[in-house]
C-alpha cells in the first residue's frame, strides 16, 4: 500500500470525482522508477552483499518471488548448481537458483528480460545490481495483465558474478552461471520461441545511459530501443566502437546477455557506463570515482552522496523505456 500514501489527496479526489478507478502505482502518470527504486533500496539496505549459494543470495531470490506474487503472478523458481574448483583439482557444489515469472501475451513468441539477483563480495551490490532487478520489477508490474504482443519472461537469475574465496589455489568459479543454466535447459522448440533478450546489468551509477545490442541485423532491438530513448527525452547512448574488440553499437560477453547470443538469440543490454574513459572499454563507469561495481563503494549512500538524483533518474529512464519496448516491440 506504500503507493497510495505517496498519492497527494488532490489527486486521489479528482480521480474519484471524475469516476476513475482508483489509482495505482504503475497508472499512467505514476512516476516512473519509484518502484524501482523501492526495490534497490530493499536489496540495498534489508539484504545487502548477495554472493551466490549464500542465505543473503537466497533472501533475495525470495524478495523478488514475493513481490511477483504480490503483482498477480505465479513465480517459478529453476534451482542449479555450481561447481567451484582449485589448481588442486579439487571441486565443491553450491546451489543457487533463478527465478522468474511470465506475462503471456497474444504471441507464444516470448522476449526475455533478464537481471542477476546476485553480487560480490565488495559492497552492497545497489548498482551492480539491485538496480538491475528493481527495473526489472517495476517493469513486471506496470505490464501484468497488459494486453501484450509478444509473451514476456521476467527472469531473475543467481549467480552472475564469478567467485573466488580469496585463499591463493583457493576455489574460484566463473560468472554467468544462472542465465546460462536457463539457455541450457531450454529445449530446441523453447529456445526458437525466444525472440530476444533484454539484459539489464548496473544501471545507476554509470555517467551515460547506454543501450548495446547484437551486430549487424539483429541489432534491430537496440536501434529501437535508441529511437524510444530519443521519443521519450532520454540521453541514450550506445558504444561508441573506440576499443577494437567492441565494434561500434555492441559489448564484451561479460553478462547474462552472452549465453542467449551464444545460440544466436538477438539482444539488447541496458547498461549506465562512460565509454570515453580508461580502456575504452566501458569499464571505467564514471569521471568522478572510476568504476564502482565491484568495490565498496557500490552501495546507495555513496551513490547518494557522491551523484545526488543519478539513482532515482537513471531508473526512471530505463523503466520508462523498457516498458515502451514490451508494450510494442520491434520486428525484424
Ligand atoms: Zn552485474
Amino acid at each position: 500500500m506504500r503507493h497510495l500514501s505517496l498519492l497527494s489527496l488532490g489527486v486521489l479526489s479528482a480521480a474519484l470525482l471524475s469516476g476513475c478507478q482508483q489509482p495505482s502505482a504503475t497508472a499512467p502518470g505514476a512516476p516512473r522508477g519509484e518502484q524501482a527504486m523501492r526495490h534497490l533500496r530493499y536489496l540495498n539496505d534489508t539484504i545487502g552483499t548477495r554472493v551466490q549459494g549464500t542465505a543473503a543470495e537466497d533472501q533475495a531470490r525470495a524478495y523478488i518471488a514475493a513481490q511477483l506474487r504480490d503483482m498477480g503472478y505465479q513465480p517459478q523458481v529453476q534451482p542449479f548448481e555450481i561447481t567451484r574448483k582449485n589448481k588442486a583439482g579439487e571441486t565443491r557444489q553450491v546451489k543457487s537458483a533463478n527465478v522468474m515469472a511470465v506475462q503471456p501475451g497474444k504471441s507464444e513468441q516470448e522476449i526475455v528480460v533478464v537481471a542477476h539477483l546476485d553480487s560480490v563480495a565488495a559492497g552492497l551490490g545497489a548498482d551492480d545490481n539491485a538496480s538491475g532487478v528493481g527495473v526489472l520489477l517495476e517493469a513486471a508490474q506496470a505490464l501484468h495483465g497488459q494486453q501484450l504482443p509478444y509473451t514476456v519472461r521476467f527472469l531473475a537469475v543467481g549467480a552472475e558474478e564469478g567467485y573466488s574465496d580469496g585463499v591463493q589455489n583457493g576455489f574460484r568459479n566463473d560468472g554467468i552461471n544462472g542465465s546460462s543454466f536457463y539457455v541450457g535447459q531450454l529445449s530446441p522448440e523453447a529456445l526458437h520461441k525466444t525472440l530476444f533478450v533484454v539484459n539489464l546489468d548496473s544501471l545507476a551509477a554509470g555517467d551515460f545511459l547506454n543501450v548495446y545490442g547484437s551486430e549487424g541485423a539483429d541489432g534491430y532491438v537496440r536501434d529501437a530501443a535508441l529511437q524510444l530513448g530519443q521519443r521519450l527525452g532520454y540521453d541514450l547512448q550506445t558504444s561508441p566502437g573506440l576499443a577494437d574488440e567492441f565494434p561500434a553499437g555492441s559489448t564484451g560477453d561479460w553478462s547474462d546477455h552472452a549465453p542467449f547470443a551464444a545460440k544466436g538469440i538477438p539482444y539488447a543490454y541496458f547498461e549506465a557506463t562512460n565509454w570515453s574513459l580508461g580502456d575504452k572499454d566501458g569499464y571505467t563507469q564514471t569521471v568522478k570515482h572510476g568504476g564502482i561495481w565491484h568495490t565498496a563503494k557500490d552501495n546507495l549512500a555513496f551513490l547518494n552522496r557522491e551523484f545526488p538524483g543519478r539513482t532515482e533518474a537513471h531508473l526512471k529512464a530505463f523503466s520508462d523505456v523498457l516498458i515502451h519496448l514490451l508494450e510494442a516491440p520491434p520486428t525484424r
